[in-house]
């Protein structure tokens, strides 16, 4: 009997690991696999596909407070409440420019309930800046040359109103010369 259990140990001790010893040893995942969601903010029109298409109705648009925005974006971004998200990935695929991926990320853990309301700053990459850079400096030639052109609008509006404002001195003058003629 000692020796059958002594040969079922060795044989055991042969074997692959069934278990890892987490957090330390990380499990890893599919590139599929459907965690945290990740928000890229130039992307975001604030149509709120996502909040329509979420089944749990735990997303909401918020504004947003951060250097990296969609200047055409006036309705505001997506907060997910993760406590009561299912991760479907609806959301994912509603989303027209997709501005909202969900990562790989599993570690979403918490001891307080409100800790898992993800606010748009805190559903934005760490490395966004880096990441996005090329995305970030077209936004900002876009915003530039936006800037120009109502620049070029102001000018032209100004054009305008001093030839008007000519055009009317002009007239007054002209009525004035008619009145003392007569
Ligand atoms: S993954 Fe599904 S449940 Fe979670 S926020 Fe998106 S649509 Fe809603
Ligand atoms: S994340 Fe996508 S679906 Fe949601 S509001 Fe922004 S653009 Fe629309």
């Amino acid at each position: 009997m000692v020796l059958k259990n002594i040969k079922l140990l060795l044989g055991m001790l042969r074997r692959d690991e069934v278990t890892r010893l987490y957090p330390e040893v990380k499990t890893e995942v599919s590139e599929r696999w459907r965690g945290l969601h990740e928000l890229i903010p130039t992307r975001c029109i604030g149509c709120g596909s996502c909040v329509r298409v979420c089944p749990n109705y735990c997303i909401q648009l918020v504004p947003l407070n951060y250097p990296y925005k969609n200047p055409k974006n006036k309705k505001g971004y997506p907060q997910i409440d993760i406590g009561t998200c299912l991760f479907c990935g609806l959301c994912e695929e509603a989303c027209p420019t997709d501005a909202l991926r969900m990562t790989t990320n599993y570690e979403l853990a918490s001891w307080y309930r409100h800790e898992l309301i993800y606010s748009p700053r805190k559903l934005i990459p760490e490395d966004f800046p880096k990441r996005y850079r090329d995305e970030i400096k077209k936004l900002r030639e876009a915003g530039k040359k936006a800037e120009k052109k109502d620049e070029k609008r102001g000018e032209k509006k100004a054009e305008k109103k001093s030839e008007k404002k000519a055009e009317t001195k002009k007239e007054g003058e002209k009525e004035k010369g008619r009145s003392e003629n007569a």
